[in-house]
């Protein structure tokens, strides 16, 4: 039996290692399923740029577990793409990389606007501790020397996670474009102009806006802002209307809530 059936194989909190190292260098490989998945309503989702595939596997496997969503790649080149087209709320950043090198990855992230703010974890060996040092002065959030262990890189994204969070509630005017929201004010103006927006109205722009460019399902819409649950056609049709009004009443800036065919709607963060 292959060492990866073995794992997959077992029950979760049944594994006989726990906390193991990962990335040791005996090169060997565990999963510690001593997490248990958590019951959020919208998955947040963890870029995984790492060459060595097993750690890959194995953060795959464990943030999933905890309830992320993951994309992975193994190389620098493909992380900058995928960083930008589906805005992860954390990337896990191996400084070791063929081709472009993690520091260069994470230099290129914090200097474009679209990535500067999505928060990173850097990897790295013990051989490496001034990159560690250059990586937090280009901008890196945390660190996790290799080998580590599943849990304690998983508390390390929970934290960064955290605090990404508390700092978007700081940010409590967002500007858009000609579009200015202030969440603690509920005052929403396009063009020095303000716009007066229904309660409901109000939390659905803030909800698309909060979601980062990700695509929002209708039913998500629905459970979060009206609270129903069980979507029917009528319901559903609820959230189309209020983003019809929505839209009339942003004018100008109207296009920047995107329609995703027979799915929902995405805000548009770009000019
Ligand atoms: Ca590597």
């Amino acid at each position: 039996m292959l060492f990866w059936d073995f794992c997959f194989r077992r029950e979760p909190r049944t594994l006989v290692q726990q906390d193991t190292l990962v990335g040791s260098p005996r090169g060997s490989t565990f999963i510690d399923a001593t997490f248990l998945p958590t019951n959020t309503s919208m998955k947040e989702t963890i870029l995984i740029v790492e060459d060595e595939k097993d750690i890959v596997k194995m953060l795959d496997y464990n943030l999933k577990k905890e309830g992320f969503k993951t994309i992975s790649t193994y190389d620098g080149e493909e992380a900058l793409d995928l960083a930008t087209k589906d805005r992860p709320d954390l990337i896990i950043l191996d400084l070791m990389l063929p081709g472009i090198d993690g520091l260069e990855v994470c230099k290129t992230l914090k200097k474009e606007n679209k990535t500067a703010s999505i928060p990173i974890i850097m990897l790295t060996a013990k051989s490496q501790e001034t990159d560690k040092i250059v990586g937090l002065e280009l901008g890196a959030d945390d660190y996790v020397t290799k080998p580590f262990s599943p849990r304690e890189l998983i508390a390390r994204i929970k934290a960064v996670l955290r605090r990404a969070k508390d700092k978007d509630k700081l940010q409590e005017i967002l500007k858009m474009g000609d579009l200015v929201i202030d969440l603690s004010k509920i005052m929403v103006s396009v063009k020095n102009k303000p716009i007066e927006l229904t309660a409901k109205e109000f939390e659905l722009l803030k909800t698309l806006i909060k979601a980062k460019g990700r695509v929002l399902s209708r039913d998500y819409l629905l459970d979060t802002i009206w609270g129903f649950d069980n979507a029917v056609e009528i319901q559903t049709r609820t959230v189309d209307v209020h983003i019809r009004t929505l839209r009339r009443k942003l004018k100008s800036e109207a296009e920047r809530i995107i329609t995703v065919k027979n799915y929902g709607y995405r805000f548009k963060y770009e000019d």
